[in-house]
């Protein structure tokens, strides 16, 4: 792999803003199946460019077998020679009957209307590209739009994780009654794969490239410096570099410029505030209540991981305390600590920090399992007093605490710690994230 810090002498390399760290790079494109990593913060920058047809395939693919699995049964639930089955919309709508309005609409947007937009619109978007290839032809009308817009709709689509939640309910149920796989469960299962390989394969700096042309830098934007010590700013989306004044959308691709993300800190710390309150509900309150002949016992998260561990399932049980016990409870302590790293002086082990961003950043997504969890038992276990499962008042605080983290990390700004600890004597160091997008040009 080439190093993206050299000299920009090479004529097919181009100048990109790492979007983690601000480091200008000049990046040749990579070969095949490589990535290149910024060499400050080791973001993944940019990967080789294909002209591929495989992800439209795969859309259709995936929007086939949702569109299966919403038309069969997804499981069977049987005790004592009475049945019950449940479809995959059973589980958001169940939870509207039980007077949980808000959390039946979560799940049904995270696994149902975002993936379809999202699917469409990279459809849409790979019919607007195989136009713009074509002498004369022009992008489809939002096109630009949803180039921007897929990104951003990516970690809120969580079939992958409903799937898994699917596991766990099963086996959470499977010792109260004889329950069957139907159609929609494995149609379910093709459509959460075939998504996230769609979603794995998007390259929004490559769609801009095809869409836009190669971006081009200003003549005098060097690499090795960040862009804004060079008086630049570079796009989150499309990665142009263009100078600081001017327009406070991107001259490439339209999106909002920011130098930092406006009040990053402090929406970061309201947003934590917030989560850390509702952790209270979602941990005192129970999740679920069950009624197993007359007899009702409701359930928290820490008692639902305990009825795992009574049961010899260990592998479940840390799964669900990983995702709804260390994961929010991690992730609201490495924000809050990120958040005060970026106003501290203090030198830092960055390589650690950045580690610590990303995985908060990933892994947030996955608590939201135990959610998944009820709505799948609430939707399924329906068997009046003999044996039946409500959603209890918890549930809604948690799915509210997993939104609220995550919307915590997409409102960090990486580049704030680099910007305390950047070696670069430019006005990096010294700025306030607060300052108004359009300051005057730093030279
Ligand atoms: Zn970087
Ligand atoms: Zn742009």
């Amino acid at each position: 792999m080439d190093d993206p810090r050299a000299p920009d002498s090479d004529p097919h390399a181009t100048l990109l803003p790492c979007p983690q760290c601000d480091l200008v790079l000049s990046v040749v494109d990579p070969a095949p199946g490589e990535w290149v990593r910024c060499p400050r913060c080791l973001h993944p920058l940019a990967r080789h460019a294909v002209q591929d047809q495989t992800s439209p395939a795969l859309a259709v693919t995936a929007l086939i077998l949702l569109a299966v699995s919403l038309s069969f049964p997804y499981i069977r639930f049987e005790k004592n020679g009475i049945g019950e089955q449940m479809g995959l919309l059973d589980a958001a709508t169940e939870l509207a009957a039980f007077h949980h309005p808000a959390l039946a609409v979560v799940v049904f947007a995270t696994i149902v209307v975002m993936p379809v937009c999202f699917l469409l619109a990279l459809l849409w978007v790979h019919a607007s590209l195989s136009r713009v290839g074509r002498p004369g032809g022009a992008a489809l009308p939002g096109t630009a739009a949803l180039v921007r817009a897929l990104p951003r709709w990516q970690p809120w689509m969580m079939a992958d994780v409903f799937a898994i939640a699917a596991l766990v309910s099963l086996i959470k149920i499977a010792g109260m009654a004889e329950v069957t796989l139907k159609p929609g469960f494995w149609a379910f299962t093709g459509f959460a794969l075939a998504l996230l390989i769609t979603v794995q394969r998007l390259h929004p700096l490559a769609l801009w490239a095809r869409l836009a042309g190669p971006p081009v830098a200003p003549p005098d934007a060097r690499p090795g410096r960040t862009a804004l010590a060079q008086g630049l700013v570079g796009c989150e989306q499309c990665g142009h570099l263009q100078p600081l004044a001017g327009p406070h959308r991107c001259q490439r691709c339209g999106a909002r410029l920011h130098r930092r993300n406006p009040a990053s800190l402090q929406r970061t710390w309201a947003l934590l505030i917030a989560a850390t309150l509702c952790c209270f509900p979602a941990h005192l309150y129970p999740i679920m209540i069950t009624t197993s002949l007359g007899h009702t016992q409701p359930a928290t998260i820490i008692s639902g991981v305990l009825q795992f561990v009574q049961h010899g399932d260990w592998p479940i049980a840390l799964i669900i305390f990983t995702a709804s016990v260390l994961v929010p409870f991690g992730k609201i302590m490495a924000l809050a600590w990120l958040s005060l790293a970026a106003r501290g002086d203090r030198p830092l082990d960055m390589t650690a920090q950045m580690r610590l961003y990303r995985i908060t950043e990933w892994v947030g997504r996955w608590s939201m399992i135990d959610v998944f969890v009820v709505a799948i038992v609430v939707a399924l276990v329906r068997l009046g007093n003999l044996l039946s499962i409500a959603p209890g008042p918890g549930g809604g605080a948690f799915a509210a605490v997993v939104v609220l983290t995550m919307l915590a990390a997409f409102s960090f700004d990486p580049r704030l710690i680099w910007d305390r600890q950047s070696a670069d004597p430019g006005p990096a160091t010294q700025r306030n994230d607060d300052e108004p997008d359009t300051l005057p040009r730093h030279s």
